[in-house]
Protein backbone atom coordinates (compact mmCIF):
# COMPACT_ATOMS: atom_id res chain seq x y z
CA UNK A 1 0.00 0.00 0.00
CA UNK A 2 3.17 2.52 0.96
CA UNK A 3 4.24 2.38 -3.06
CA UNK A 4 0.90 2.84 -4.08
CA UNK A 5 0.27 5.84 -1.33
CA UNK A 6 3.35 7.44 -2.98
CA UNK A 7 1.50 7.35 -6.55
CA UNK A 8 -1.39 8.72 -5.41
CA UNK A 9 -1.54 12.00 -6.94
CA UNK A 10 -4.00 15.06 -4.63
CA UNK A 11 -4.18 18.11 -5.45
CA UNK A 12 -5.88 20.15 -2.44
CA UNK A 13 -7.26 23.37 -4.19
CA UNK A 14 -7.09 26.65 -1.22
CA UNK A 15 -4.88 26.85 1.56
CA UNK A 16 -7.32 27.62 3.91
CA UNK A 17 -7.48 25.91 7.15
CA UNK A 18 -9.21 23.10 6.09
CA UNK A 19 -7.28 22.41 2.80
CA UNK A 20 -4.32 22.86 5.47
CA UNK A 21 -5.03 20.62 7.16
CA UNK A 22 -5.88 18.27 4.49
CA UNK A 23 -2.81 18.34 2.82
CA UNK A 24 -0.86 17.90 5.75
CA UNK A 25 -2.38 14.53 6.91
CA UNK A 26 -2.28 13.44 3.71
CA UNK A 27 1.47 14.26 3.14
CA UNK A 28 2.22 12.63 6.57
CA UNK A 29 0.36 9.35 5.13
CA UNK A 30 3.14 9.42 2.33
CA UNK A 31 0.57 10.45 -0.21
CA UNK A 32 1.55 12.86 -3.29
CA UNK A 33 0.35 16.30 -2.31
CA UNK A 34 0.20 19.59 -4.27
CA UNK A 35 -1.62 22.37 -2.99
CA UNK A 36 -2.73 25.23 -5.02
CA UNK A 37 -3.71 28.44 -3.52
CA UNK A 38 -5.76 31.80 -5.50
CA UNK A 39 -3.63 33.79 -3.18
CA UNK A 40 -0.20 35.07 -2.13
CA UNK A 41 -0.05 33.46 1.51
CA UNK A 42 -1.72 30.50 3.12
CA UNK A 43 -4.63 30.99 5.34
CA UNK A 44 -8.05 31.71 3.35
CA UNK A 45 -9.58 33.88 6.02
CA UNK A 46 -6.78 33.99 8.00
CA UNK A 47 -5.15 36.68 6.23
CA UNK A 48 -3.15 39.60 8.19
CA UNK A 49 -2.84 42.46 5.48
CA UNK A 50 -0.35 44.93 6.04
CA UNK A 51 -1.79 48.03 7.23
CA UNK A 52 0.33 51.07 7.62
CA UNK A 53 3.26 48.85 8.03
CA UNK A 54 1.70 46.31 10.90
CA UNK A 55 0.41 43.47 10.05
CA UNK A 56 -3.03 42.84 11.22
CA UNK A 57 -5.12 39.64 11.80
CA UNK A 58 -8.16 40.56 9.11
CA UNK A 59 -10.36 37.39 9.53
CA UNK A 60 -10.67 34.86 12.59
CA UNK A 61 -9.33 36.42 15.61
CA UNK A 62 -10.92 33.93 18.60
CA UNK A 63 -8.40 30.91 18.95
CA UNK A 64 -10.70 28.29 20.46
CA UNK A 65 -10.78 24.27 20.75
CA UNK A 66 -6.62 24.09 21.34
CA UNK A 67 -7.22 20.06 21.43
CA UNK A 68 -8.05 20.34 17.57
CA UNK A 69 -4.82 21.69 16.60
CA UNK A 70 -3.23 19.17 19.19
CA UNK A 71 -4.70 16.00 17.56
CA UNK A 72 -3.64 17.63 14.13
CA UNK A 73 -0.13 18.25 15.37
CA UNK A 74 0.31 15.26 16.94
CA UNK A 75 -0.89 13.19 14.00
CA UNK A 76 1.85 14.59 11.78
CA UNK A 77 4.08 14.05 14.66
CA UNK A 78 5.06 16.99 16.08
CA UNK A 79 3.66 19.06 19.08
CA UNK A 80 1.52 22.27 18.58
CA UNK A 81 3.01 23.38 22.01
CA UNK A 82 7.00 23.75 19.89
CA UNK A 83 5.14 24.83 16.71
CA UNK A 84 3.27 27.73 18.01
CA UNK A 85 2.98 30.05 21.17
CA UNK A 86 -0.23 29.78 22.42
CA UNK A 87 -1.29 32.12 25.77
CA UNK A 88 -4.61 31.43 27.49
CA UNK A 89 -6.81 34.98 28.05
CA UNK A 90 -8.04 35.63 31.78
CA UNK A 91 -10.73 37.45 29.98
CA UNK A 92 -12.52 36.30 27.33
CA UNK A 93 -14.43 39.25 26.44
CA UNK A 94 -15.15 42.66 27.34
CA UNK A 95 -19.00 43.32 27.02
CA UNK A 96 -20.35 47.20 27.08
CA UNK A 97 -23.20 48.45 26.67
CA UNK A 98 -24.64 51.97 26.56
CA UNK A 99 -24.52 53.78 30.43
CA UNK A 100 -20.78 52.45 30.81
CA UNK A 101 -22.15 49.12 31.76
CA UNK A 102 -19.57 46.77 31.54
CA UNK A 103 -19.46 43.27 31.92
CA UNK A 104 -16.28 40.68 31.54
CA UNK A 105 -16.33 36.98 30.96
CA UNK A 106 -13.74 34.96 32.37
CA UNK A 107 -11.68 31.54 32.16
CA UNK A 108 -11.88 31.15 35.38
CA UNK A 109 -15.79 29.99 35.79
CA UNK A 110 -15.98 31.11 39.44
CA UNK A 111 -14.42 34.54 38.18
CA UNK A 112 -17.20 35.21 35.66
CA UNK A 113 -19.90 34.17 38.42
CA UNK A 114 -18.75 36.97 40.57
CA UNK A 115 -18.68 39.31 37.80
CA UNK A 116 -22.40 38.61 36.96
CA UNK A 117 -23.21 39.20 40.31
CA UNK A 118 -21.97 42.31 40.77
CA UNK A 119 -23.07 43.55 37.12
CA UNK A 120 -26.68 42.05 37.19
CA UNK A 121 -27.33 40.09 40.46
CA UNK A 122 -26.66 37.15 42.68
CA UNK A 123 -29.93 35.63 41.55
CA UNK A 124 -29.14 36.47 37.91
CA UNK A 125 -25.20 34.78 38.87
CA UNK A 126 -26.86 31.53 40.02
CA UNK A 127 -29.10 31.58 36.53
CA UNK A 128 -25.78 31.70 34.73
CA UNK A 129 -24.30 28.68 37.06
CA UNK A 130 -27.46 26.47 35.58
CA UNK A 131 -26.76 27.77 31.78
CA UNK A 132 -23.29 27.15 32.23
CA UNK A 133 -24.76 23.38 33.35
CA UNK A 134 -27.00 23.30 30.41
CA UNK A 135 -24.61 24.26 27.57
CA UNK A 136 -21.89 21.62 29.53
CA UNK A 137 -24.52 19.24 28.57
CA UNK A 138 -25.66 20.05 25.32
CA UNK A 139 -21.87 20.34 24.23
CA UNK A 140 -21.22 17.10 25.88
CA UNK A 141 -24.44 15.28 24.06
CA UNK A 142 -23.01 16.66 20.44
CA UNK A 143 -19.49 16.51 20.13
CA UNK A 144 -19.18 12.67 19.53
CA UNK A 145 -22.83 12.43 17.42
CA UNK A 146 -22.54 16.05 15.35
CA UNK A 147 -19.12 17.21 15.66
CA UNK A 148 -17.22 14.51 14.95
CA UNK A 149 -19.53 12.49 12.80
CA UNK A 150 -18.57 12.16 9.35
CA UNK A 151 -21.66 13.17 8.01
CA UNK A 152 -24.39 13.53 10.85
CA UNK A 153 -28.28 12.43 9.53
CA UNK A 154 -31.42 12.69 12.09
CA UNK A 155 -31.49 9.54 12.32
CA UNK A 156 -27.44 8.45 13.02
CA UNK A 157 -27.79 11.03 15.64
CA UNK A 158 -30.54 10.23 17.16
CA UNK A 159 -28.98 6.40 17.72
CA UNK A 160 -25.60 7.61 18.79
CA UNK A 161 -27.25 10.17 21.47
CA UNK A 162 -28.62 7.47 23.30
CA UNK A 163 -31.35 7.90 26.03
CA UNK A 164 -29.53 10.88 28.22
CA UNK A 165 -28.27 12.81 24.85
CA UNK A 166 -32.16 12.63 23.75
CA UNK A 167 -33.49 13.94 27.16
CA UNK A 168 -30.55 16.32 27.29
CA UNK A 169 -32.16 17.91 23.82
CA UNK A 170 -35.32 17.68 24.85
CA UNK A 171 -34.63 19.88 27.95
CA UNK A 172 -33.66 22.92 25.41
CA UNK A 173 -37.51 22.37 24.32
CA UNK A 174 -39.20 21.06 21.45
CA UNK A 175 -38.42 23.09 18.41
CA UNK A 176 -36.65 25.93 20.52
CA UNK A 177 -34.67 28.86 19.12
CA UNK A 178 -31.49 29.82 21.38
CA UNK A 179 -33.17 33.72 21.58
CA UNK A 180 -36.34 31.76 23.56
CA UNK A 181 -34.25 29.31 25.19
CA UNK A 182 -32.02 32.17 26.37
CA UNK A 183 -34.88 33.92 27.85
CA UNK A 184 -35.92 30.62 30.21
CA UNK A 185 -32.02 31.38 31.75
CA UNK A 186 -31.55 35.23 31.80
CA UNK A 187 -33.66 37.66 33.05
CA UNK A 188 -31.59 40.40 32.27
CA UNK A 189 -31.89 41.18 28.76
CA UNK A 190 -27.99 42.36 28.59
CA UNK A 191 -27.14 38.57 29.40
CA UNK A 192 -29.55 36.85 27.05
CA UNK A 193 -28.08 38.97 24.90
CA UNK A 194 -24.10 38.52 25.12
CA UNK A 195 -25.05 34.37 24.93
CA UNK A 196 -27.34 35.00 21.57
CA UNK A 197 -24.32 36.26 20.11
CA UNK A 198 -22.61 33.46 19.71
CA UNK A 199 -24.79 32.32 17.19
CA UNK A 200 -23.28 34.78 15.23
CA UNK A 201 -19.84 32.40 15.24
CA UNK A 202 -21.65 30.58 13.18
CA UNK A 203 -23.13 33.02 10.78
CA UNK A 204 -26.89 33.05 11.67
CA UNK A 205 -29.53 35.23 14.17
CA UNK A 206 -30.24 34.26 17.33
CA UNK A 207 -33.73 34.09 16.20
CA UNK A 208 -33.48 31.51 13.60
CA UNK A 209 -30.65 29.62 14.93
CA UNK A 210 -31.81 26.22 16.83
CA UNK A 211 -31.43 25.94 20.81
CA UNK A 212 -28.93 23.79 20.23
CA UNK A 213 -26.51 26.18 19.41
CA UNK A 214 -25.70 27.05 22.37
CA UNK A 215 -22.73 24.84 22.35
CA UNK A 216 -20.79 27.71 21.19
CA UNK A 217 -20.94 29.30 24.13
CA UNK A 218 -18.98 26.06 25.56
CA UNK A 219 -16.27 26.35 23.22
CA UNK A 220 -15.66 29.66 24.41
CA UNK A 221 -15.81 28.74 28.13
CA UNK A 222 -13.54 26.16 27.72
CA UNK A 223 -10.83 28.59 27.03
CA UNK A 224 -9.13 31.39 24.55
CA UNK A 225 -5.70 31.89 23.85
CA UNK A 226 -3.64 34.27 21.90
CA UNK A 227 -1.60 32.87 19.24
CA UNK A 228 1.99 34.94 18.78
CA UNK A 229 2.20 36.43 15.43
CA UNK A 230 -1.69 36.20 15.43
CA UNK A 231 -3.67 33.64 13.47
CA UNK A 232 -2.22 33.93 10.62
CA UNK A 233 0.61 32.09 12.20
CA UNK A 234 -1.43 29.54 12.47
CA UNK A 235 -1.73 28.97 8.88
CA UNK A 236 2.13 29.16 8.41
CA UNK A 237 2.66 26.59 10.97
CA UNK A 238 0.43 24.78 9.15
CA UNK A 239 1.82 25.07 5.90
CA UNK A 240 5.09 24.75 7.06
CA UNK A 241 4.75 21.34 8.50
CA UNK A 242 2.91 20.32 5.72
CA UNK A 243 6.20 21.59 3.65
CA UNK A 244 8.11 19.55 5.91
CA UNK A 245 6.32 16.31 5.09
CA UNK A 246 6.27 16.33 1.34
CA UNK A 247 3.48 18.73 0.42
CA UNK A 248 4.23 20.70 -2.70
CA UNK A 249 2.46 24.53 -1.79
CA UNK A 250 2.06 26.76 -4.55
CA UNK A 251 0.82 30.70 -4.19
CA UNK A 252 -0.41 32.61 -6.76
CA UNK A 253 -2.44 29.82 -8.14
CA UNK A 254 -6.03 29.94 -9.31
CA UNK A 255 -8.14 26.98 -10.34
CA UNK A 256 -10.01 27.60 -13.10
CA UNK A 257 -11.07 24.29 -13.63
CA UNK A 258 -11.06 20.36 -12.63
CA UNK A 259 -10.89 17.88 -15.48
CA UNK A 260 -12.53 14.47 -14.73
CA UNK A 261 -12.42 11.49 -17.48
CA UNK A 262 -15.30 8.64 -16.97
CA UNK A 263 -17.14 10.93 -14.39
CA UNK A 264 -14.07 10.52 -11.69
CA UNK A 265 -11.62 13.87 -11.26
CA UNK A 266 -8.49 13.16 -13.81
CA UNK A 267 -6.18 16.82 -13.19
CA UNK A 268 -6.48 20.25 -12.03
CA UNK A 269 -6.29 23.38 -14.83
CA UNK A 270 -4.81 26.58 -13.62
CA UNK A 271 -5.99 30.25 -14.51
CA UNK A 272 -2.49 30.31 -15.93
CA UNK A 273 -3.69 27.24 -18.05
CA UNK A 274 -0.74 24.66 -16.52
CA UNK A 275 -2.81 21.56 -16.19
CA UNK A 276 -1.59 19.14 -13.03
CA UNK A 277 -2.61 15.21 -12.93
CA UNK A 278 -4.74 14.40 -10.13
CA UNK A 279 -5.98 11.26 -8.67
CA UNK A 280 -8.08 13.44 -5.91
CA UNK A 281 -8.80 16.84 -5.69
CA UNK A 282 -9.56 18.26 -2.43
CA UNK A 283 -11.53 21.39 -2.59
CA UNK A 284 -11.32 24.03 0.32
CA UNK A 285 -13.07 27.10 -1.34
CA UNK A 286 -16.77 27.79 -1.24
CA UNK A 287 -18.84 24.93 -2.03
CA UNK A 288 -21.00 26.98 -3.57
CA UNK A 289 -18.06 27.82 -6.38
CA UNK A 290 -18.64 24.10 -7.30
CA UNK A 291 -22.49 24.22 -7.88
CA UNK A 292 -22.07 28.05 -9.64
CA UNK A 293 -19.58 26.36 -12.22
CA UNK A 294 -16.43 28.21 -11.26
CA UNK A 295 -14.20 24.94 -11.33
CA UNK A 296 -15.47 24.11 -14.74
CA UNK A 297 -18.73 22.26 -15.94
CA UNK A 298 -17.50 18.81 -14.83
CA UNK A 299 -17.42 19.84 -11.01
CA UNK A 300 -20.60 21.91 -11.55
CA UNK A 301 -22.72 18.31 -10.23
CA UNK A 302 -20.40 18.06 -6.93
CA UNK A 303 -22.40 20.20 -5.14
CA UNK A 304 -25.46 22.29 -5.41
CA UNK A 305 -25.32 26.14 -5.30
CA UNK A 306 -26.61 27.32 -2.10
CA UNK A 307 -29.67 29.35 -2.20
CA UNK A 308 -29.12 33.17 -1.19
CA UNK A 309 -31.88 32.80 1.40
CA UNK A 310 -29.80 30.63 3.22
CA UNK A 311 -26.44 32.24 3.25
CA UNK A 312 -24.91 33.02 6.33
CA UNK A 313 -23.57 36.69 7.59
CA UNK A 314 -20.80 38.61 5.69
CA UNK A 315 -19.41 41.37 7.39
CA UNK A 316 -17.89 44.48 7.20
CA UNK A 317 -14.68 45.26 9.12
CA UNK A 318 -12.38 47.77 9.29
CA UNK A 319 -8.63 47.18 9.96
CA UNK A 320 -6.91 50.26 12.03
CA UNK A 321 -3.50 50.62 12.99
CA UNK A 322 -4.01 54.10 15.41
CA UNK A 323 -3.49 55.25 18.78
CA UNK A 324 -6.28 54.79 20.98
CA UNK A 325 -7.50 56.23 24.25
CA UNK A 326 -10.91 56.69 25.93
CA UNK A 327 -11.80 53.18 26.48
CA UNK A 328 -9.83 50.38 28.57
CA UNK A 329 -9.57 47.72 25.58
CA UNK A 330 -9.00 44.03 26.88
CA UNK A 331 -8.42 41.57 23.06
CA UNK A 332 -11.71 40.81 22.88
CA UNK A 333 -14.41 43.40 23.23
CA UNK A 334 -18.04 43.26 21.95
CA UNK A 335 -20.00 47.00 22.35
CA UNK A 336 -23.95 46.07 22.05
CA UNK A 337 -26.63 48.22 21.32
CA UNK A 338 -30.33 48.04 22.98
CA UNK A 339 -32.15 46.90 20.20
CA UNK A 340 -30.84 43.42 19.53
CA UNK A 341 -33.67 42.08 17.30
CA UNK A 342 -33.44 45.16 15.03
CA UNK A 343 -29.70 44.17 13.56
CA UNK A 344 -31.04 40.76 12.64
CA UNK A 345 -34.24 41.74 10.98
CA UNK A 346 -32.33 44.39 9.03
CA UNK A 347 -29.68 42.17 8.32
CA UNK A 348 -31.52 38.72 7.46
CA UNK A 349 -35.61 40.27 6.93
CA UNK A 350 -34.63 43.37 5.46
CA UNK A 351 -31.33 42.54 3.70
CA UNK A 352 -29.41 45.37 4.68
CA UNK A 353 -27.09 46.91 6.81
CA UNK A 354 -27.97 47.34 10.20
CA UNK A 355 -28.72 50.80 11.52
CA UNK A 356 -28.29 49.50 14.79
CA UNK A 357 -24.92 47.13 14.99
CA UNK A 358 -23.31 45.64 17.68
CA UNK A 359 -19.63 46.60 16.73
CA UNK A 360 -16.62 44.00 17.61
CA UNK A 361 -13.39 44.93 18.47
CA UNK A 362 -10.23 42.86 18.43
CA UNK A 363 -6.92 44.71 20.06
CA UNK A 364 -4.54 42.56 18.95
CA UNK A 365 -1.91 43.64 20.83
CA UNK A 366 -3.89 43.34 24.48
CA UNK A 367 -5.36 40.86 27.01
CA UNK A 368 -2.96 39.31 29.51
CA UNK A 369 -0.26 41.10 30.81
CA UNK A 370 0.18 42.72 28.02
CA UNK A 371 1.06 46.38 28.16
CA UNK A 372 -0.97 48.94 25.58
CA UNK A 373 0.75 49.59 22.56
CA UNK A 374 1.57 53.53 21.46
CA UNK A 375 -0.80 52.37 18.59
CA UNK A 376 -3.08 49.58 18.61
CA UNK A 377 -3.85 46.90 15.22
CA UNK A 378 -7.53 46.29 15.61
CA UNK A 379 -10.58 44.46 13.77
CA UNK A 380 -13.45 46.38 13.87
CA UNK A 381 -16.12 43.98 12.70
CA UNK A 382 -20.09 44.62 11.99
CA UNK A 383 -21.92 42.01 10.49
CA UNK A 384 -23.87 42.27 7.34
CA UNK A 385 -25.63 40.43 4.96
CA UNK A 386 -24.45 38.45 2.11
CA UNK A 387 -24.19 39.83 -1.06
CA UNK A 388 -27.86 39.37 -2.72
CA UNK A 389 -28.85 40.91 -6.35
CA UNK A 390 -28.14 44.33 -5.52
CA UNK A 391 -24.41 44.65 -4.52
CA UNK A 392 -24.21 47.35 -1.51
CA UNK A 393 -23.41 50.96 -2.18
CA UNK A 394 -20.82 53.19 -1.08
CA UNK A 395 -23.11 55.28 0.53
CA UNK A 396 -24.97 52.39 2.48
CA UNK A 397 -21.51 51.27 3.62
CA UNK A 398 -20.35 55.00 4.50
CA UNK A 399 -23.41 55.17 6.41
CA UNK A 400 -22.72 51.92 8.30
CA UNK A 401 -18.87 53.16 8.92
CA UNK A 402 -20.47 55.82 11.19
CA UNK A 403 -22.98 54.17 13.00
CA UNK A 404 -20.20 51.63 13.97
CA UNK A 405 -17.76 54.45 15.04
CA UNK A 406 -19.97 56.69 16.29
CA UNK A 407 -20.70 53.80 18.76
CA UNK A 408 -17.61 53.49 19.80
CA UNK A 409 -17.24 56.78 20.42
CA UNK A 410 -20.64 57.15 22.83
CA UNK A 411 -18.73 54.19 24.83
CA UNK A 412 -15.59 56.55 24.82
CA UNK A 413 -13.38 54.90 22.50
CA UNK A 414 -11.51 57.46 20.03
CA UNK A 415 -9.53 56.06 17.43
CA UNK A 416 -7.70 57.87 14.60
CA UNK A 417 -8.36 56.57 11.54
CA UNK A 418 -6.86 57.71 8.55
CA UNK A 419 -7.00 56.79 4.86
CA UNK A 420 -3.98 55.51 5.35
CA UNK A 421 -4.31 53.18 8.59
CA UNK A 422 -7.19 51.68 7.66
CA UNK A 423 -8.45 49.24 5.27
CA UNK A 424 -12.03 48.59 4.65
CA UNK A 425 -13.46 45.12 3.81
CA UNK A 426 -17.00 44.96 2.90
CA UNK A 427 -19.03 41.57 1.23
CA UNK A 428 -18.04 43.06 -2.11
CA UNK A 429 -14.60 42.20 -0.95
CA UNK A 430 -15.32 39.14 0.70
CA UNK A 431 -16.66 37.79 -2.61
CA UNK A 432 -14.02 38.65 -4.48
CA UNK A 433 -11.67 36.94 -2.09
CA UNK A 434 -13.93 33.94 -1.59
CA UNK A 435 -15.37 33.14 -4.78
CA UNK A 436 -18.53 31.52 -5.09
CA UNK A 437 -19.51 32.76 -1.57
CA UNK A 438 -21.61 36.00 -2.28
CA UNK A 439 -19.43 37.34 0.97
CA UNK A 440 -21.39 34.89 3.52
CA UNK A 441 -18.24 34.15 5.55
CA UNK A 442 -19.47 30.90 7.15
CA UNK A 443 -21.25 28.72 4.50
CA UNK A 444 -24.85 27.99 5.25
CA UNK A 445 -26.75 29.69 8.51
CA UNK A 446 -27.44 27.62 10.44
CA UNK A 447 -31.17 27.96 10.87
CA UNK A 448 -33.71 25.53 11.72
CA UNK A 449 -33.10 22.71 13.40
CA UNK A 450 -32.58 20.65 10.37
CA UNK A 451 -29.97 23.12 9.09
CA UNK A 452 -27.44 21.30 10.63
CA UNK A 453 -27.94 18.03 8.56
CA UNK A 454 -28.04 19.65 5.70
CA UNK A 455 -24.41 20.89 5.10
CA UNK A 456 -22.43 18.47 2.97
CA UNK A 457 -20.00 16.07 4.10
CA UNK A 458 -16.49 15.46 2.54
CA UNK A 459 -17.66 13.41 -0.04
CA UNK A 460 -19.03 14.59 -3.66
CA UNK A 461 -21.23 13.29 -6.40
CA UNK A 462 -18.04 13.32 -8.38
CA UNK A 463 -15.95 10.25 -7.64
CA UNK A 464 -12.16 11.63 -6.71
CA UNK A 465 -13.44 14.95 -5.34
CA UNK A 466 -13.98 15.89 -1.42
CA UNK A 467 -14.54 18.97 0.25
CA UNK A 468 -13.14 21.03 3.35
CA UNK A 469 -14.10 23.97 4.69
CA UNK A 470 -16.45 26.13 7.00
CA UNK A 471 -18.88 25.83 4.04
CA UNK A 472 -19.21 22.00 4.54
CA UNK A 473 -19.83 19.75 7.92
CA UNK A 474 -18.95 19.84 10.99
CA UNK A 475 -19.25 23.83 10.07
CA UNK A 476 -17.37 27.30 10.01
CA UNK A 477 -14.83 28.62 12.75
CA UNK A 478 -11.23 27.65 12.72
CA UNK A 479 -11.00 24.54 14.49
CA UNK A 480 -14.32 23.09 12.95
CA UNK A 481 -12.82 23.74 9.52
CA UNK A 482 -9.76 22.56 10.31
CA UNK A 483 -12.01 18.93 11.51
CA UNK A 484 -13.66 19.37 8.16
CA UNK A 485 -9.96 18.97 6.66
CA UNK A 486 -9.32 15.55 8.84
CA UNK A 487 -12.60 14.28 8.09
CA UNK A 488 -11.50 15.36 3.48
CA UNK A 489 -8.66 13.07 4.65
CA UNK A 490 -9.78 10.69 6.27
CA UNK A 491 -12.49 10.23 3.78
CA UNK A 492 -10.15 9.65 0.99
CA UNK A 493 -7.79 7.80 2.67
CA UNK A 494 -10.84 4.99 3.73
CA UNK A 495 -11.73 5.43 -0.39
CA UNK A 496 -8.48 4.17 -0.80
CA UNK A 497 -7.80 1.48 0.94
CA UNK A 498 -11.43 -0.08 0.28
CA UNK A 499 -10.22 0.08 -3.38
CA UNK A 500 -6.52 -1.23 -2.42
CA UNK A 501 -8.20 -4.03 -0.90
CA UNK A 502 -11.08 -4.45 -3.42
CA UNK A 503 -7.47 -4.77 -5.79
CA UNK A 504 -5.81 -7.42 -3.34
CA UNK A 505 -8.72 -9.39 -3.52
CA UNK A 506 -9.27 -9.54 -7.09
CA UNK A 507 -5.65 -10.48 -7.34
CA UNK A 508 -5.71 -13.13 -4.76
CA UNK A 509 -9.00 -14.50 -5.76
CA UNK A 510 -8.87 -13.37 -9.62
CA UNK A 511 -12.36 -11.59 -9.02
CA UNK A 512 -13.09 -7.98 -7.97
CA UNK A 513 -15.00 -7.88 -5.07
CA UNK A 514 -16.32 -4.13 -6.67
C1 LIG B 1 -13.90 38.45 9.52
C2 LIG B 1 -13.96 37.04 10.02
C3 LIG B 1 -13.93 36.77 11.38
C4 LIG B 1 -13.96 35.45 11.83
N1 LIG B 1 -13.83 35.22 13.18
C5 LIG B 1 -13.60 33.95 13.60
C6 LIG B 1 -13.11 33.71 14.90
O1 LIG B 1 -12.86 34.64 15.67
N2 LIG B 1 -12.86 32.42 15.27
C7 LIG B 1 -13.05 31.38 14.41
O2 LIG B 1 -12.79 30.23 14.80
N3 LIG B 1 -13.50 31.58 13.15
C8 LIG B 1 -13.76 32.84 12.72
N4 LIG B 1 -14.11 33.08 11.43
C9 LIG B 1 -14.42 31.93 10.55
C10 LIG B 1 -13.16 31.23 10.08
O3 LIG B 1 -12.21 32.17 9.68
C11 LIG B 1 -13.48 30.32 8.91
O4 LIG B 1 -14.58 29.47 9.21
C12 LIG B 1 -12.30 29.44 8.50
O5 LIG B 1 -11.09 30.14 8.54
C13 LIG B 1 -12.59 28.93 7.10
O6 LIG B 1 -11.55 28.11 6.65
P1 LIG B 1 -11.70 27.29 5.30
O7 LIG B 1 -10.97 26.02 5.46
O8 LIG B 1 -13.14 27.21 4.92
O9 LIG B 1 -10.95 28.11 4.20
P2 LIG B 1 -11.02 29.66 3.74
O10 LIG B 1 -10.44 30.48 4.83
O11 LIG B 1 -12.38 29.96 3.28
O12 LIG B 1 -9.99 29.64 2.55
C14 LIG B 1 -10.29 29.06 1.32
C15 LIG B 1 -9.09 29.29 0.43
O13 LIG B 1 -9.33 28.69 -0.84
C16 LIG B 1 -8.77 29.53 -1.83
N5 LIG B 1 -9.44 29.25 -3.09
C17 LIG B 1 -10.77 29.27 -3.35
N6 LIG B 1 -11.01 28.96 -4.63
C18 LIG B 1 -9.79 28.72 -5.20
C19 LIG B 1 -9.38 28.34 -6.51
N7 LIG B 1 -10.26 28.15 -7.50
N8 LIG B 1 -8.06 28.16 -6.74
C20 LIG B 1 -7.14 28.34 -5.75
N9 LIG B 1 -7.49 28.72 -4.50
C21 LIG B 1 -8.80 28.90 -4.23
C22 LIG B 1 -9.04 30.93 -1.33
O14 LIG B 1 -8.17 31.87 -1.92
C23 LIG B 1 -8.80 30.76 0.17
O15 LIG B 1 -7.47 31.03 0.50
C24 LIG B 1 -14.08 34.38 10.92
C25 LIG B 1 -14.12 34.64 9.55
C26 LIG B 1 -14.04 35.95 9.10
C27 LIG B 1 -13.98 36.23 7.63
Amino acid sequence: MAESLREHRVVVIGAGVGGLVAALQLAARGLSVTLLEAAATPGGKMRQPLVDGAAIDSGPTVFTMRWVFEQIYASAGANLADELTLSPLPVLARHAWDGGERLDLYADPARSREAIARFAGPAEAARFVQFCKQVRAVYDALEGPFIRSQVPTLASMSGDLGLKGLAVLAALGPMSNLWDALGRHFQDERLRQLFARYATYCGSSPWEAPATLMLVTQVELDGVWSVAGGMHALARSLASLATRHGAHLRYGQRVARIETEGGRTRAVITAAGERIEADSVIFNGDMSALGQGLLGENARRAAAPLAPAKRSLSAVTWSVHAPTSGFPLERHNVFFQPDYAREFGDIFARHRLPRTPTVYVCAQDRGGAAAAPERDRLLVLVNAPAQGSQPLTETEIDACESHTFSLLARHGLSLSRTPQNCLRTTPGDFQQLFPGSAGALYGMATHGWMSAFARNGARTRVPGLYLAGGSVHPGPGVPMAAMSGQLAAATLMAHLDSTSKSRRVAISGGMSMR
